[in-house]
């Protein structure tokens, strides 16, 4: 959208404030909001904020940050209609000489965007986010760690507080502008996915952000509350967010190959075998938290070995049946909890140097490998993801091209932020713990 025409539609329209967005370090969303007023000179000059207040977005010595809303972004926020209406703009981060912010993951992203169009690619995301509604106590302050409904895979639920709240946020999505392309009830009791239409790589982070805000702002009308912790039930199926890549050169998907092995091309398998290189390091980016760790185990549907498949969903990256326009590889590992703006910068940045450097992946794998045994697994050269934040943060320091891809302030500010949250679990004592050893020993 045009300046012009943005403040002559927020005049129009009544809206009283803008929210301007921003998402940190750990992928949370943070927002000013300015009076809709003010809305001309911030799209001119930007608008100050210090940085240092957000986690991971300053310097020490260089707190002070701008904020310069992309104009591109800006939807009505439709649960404000009725009290007075609230627009949103998305923003990048500049310091105060007028420079993109190293530490803005945003710009991290949109560096590796230039580099795929500097080789005339188009990256393309489509992400399946899961999440868990859970109910409240009565006096709507207590999440409870209780299922609010026994459904499963495609359930069709007799109308209750889960279906409502889904297609509330379906509504909402899709009056924001995001292009739902399924809901459904997942496997989980109380688990649901919504899947939005694939887009480019920065449309499609901001999306992952505007769509976490719709999830949990919906359920938080309803009463409930909406979490993309990736394992909050042991024993259940966790979360995660399977990221479906594509790579286009003009409005050809360079994925697809008619004549070749399953009709794929050579460029898929080399980006798999990017991907498949450094996805041990990747992991620290796409499964950030202690707790994502608790997802990526056997018999849940999540990934644990490091394979890729045509159609086997115990695979890390499978390549579902859709081809032409529609060839893609779905990485399974990510999970909600990550930084959708650093997730897609390292997917893409390390599938872009597969087909640079020609990183041929081992041969896709056929048989089901959860039920394969070990001796099979080292034969088809099938390693294991990381099993812990801190395995995946030790690849990540071993590994100099993810760090580049990051950047140093990211990087160091990452690893700083998650060794902190390492040394916090370590002191702590979990209910197992108690459970298996208070009374035995
Ligand atoms: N919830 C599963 C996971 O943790 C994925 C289920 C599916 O295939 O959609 O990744
Ligand atoms: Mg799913
Ligand atoms: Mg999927």
């Amino acid at each position: 959208m045009e300046k012009e025409q943005l403040l002559e539609y927020v005049k129009s329209q009544g809206i009283k404030f803008i929210r301007l967005q921003v998402t940190d370090i750990n992928g949370m969303l943070k927002n000013v909001e300015v009076p809709s007023s003010r809305l001309e000179q911030v799209i001119k000059d930007g608008t100050m904020f210090d940085g240092s207040s957000i986690e991971g977005l300053a310097r020490i010595d260089e707190s002070d940050m701008i904020l310069k809303p992309d104009l591109n972004t800006f939807t009505i926020l439709p649960w404000t209609v009725e009290r007075g209406k609230v627009g949103r703009l998305i923003c990048d981060v500049y310091t105060t000489t007028g420079k993109p912010f190293e530490g803005d993951s945003r710009y991290i992203l949109k560096k590796v965007v230039k580099k795929l169009e500097e080789k005339g690619y188009t990256g393309y995301c489509g992400p399946e986010p899961e999440f868990f509604l859970l109910p409240k106590d009565e006096k709507n302050k207590q999440i409870k760690l209780e299922f609010l409904d026994e459904g499963g895979y495609f359930d069709l639920l007799p109308v209750d507080l889960g279906e409502e709240t889904r297609k509330s946020i379906v509504n909402a999505l899709q009056v924001m502008g995001l292009k739902v392309e399924a809901s459904h009830h997942e496997v989980a009791p109380s688990q649901h996915e919504i899947d939005f239409q694939y887009d480019d790589l920065i449309s499609t982070a901001d999306n992952i952000q505007t769509f976490k805000l719709v999830v949990k702002t919906m359920a938080l009308i309803r009463g409930l509350h909406a979490t993309f912790m990736p394992k909050p039930f042991p024993m259940v199926n966790g979360s995660g967010m399977h990221a479906n890549t594509s790579l286009f050169k003009e409005d050809k998907n360079i994925f697809f190959n008619k004549d070749g092995d399953y009709q794929l091309s050579q460029e898929l398998r080399y980006f798999v075998g990017g991907v498949i290189k450094h996805i041990p390091a990747i992991t620290a980016i796409a499964n950030p938290t202690i707790n994502s760790y608790k997802r990526l185990i056997p018999g849940y549907e999540a990934p644990v070995n490091v394979a890729w498949s045509v159609s086997n969903r115990s695979a890390l990256i499978r390549v579902p049946a859709a081809r032409g326009k529609g060839t893609r590889a779905e990485l399974r590992s990510p999970d909600p909890t990550s930084n959708p703006y650093l997730l897609l910068a390292v997917i893409f940045g390390c599938g872009l140097k597969g087909i640079e450097e020609k990183i041929t992946p081992p041969d896709p794998v056929i048989e089901d490998i959860y039920s394969m045994d070990n001796n099979r697994k080292i034969d088809l050269g099938i390693g294991k993801l990381p099993g812990s934040l801190k395995e995946s943060l030790n690849e990540l320091k071993r590994d100099n091209f993810v760090r580049e891809i990051i950047g140093e302030h990211i990087y160091k500010t990452f690893i700083s932020i998650k060794e902190k949250e390492i040394e916090c679990f370590k002191v702590h004592v979990t209910d197992w713990e108690i459970d298996q050893y208070l009374k035995l020993y």
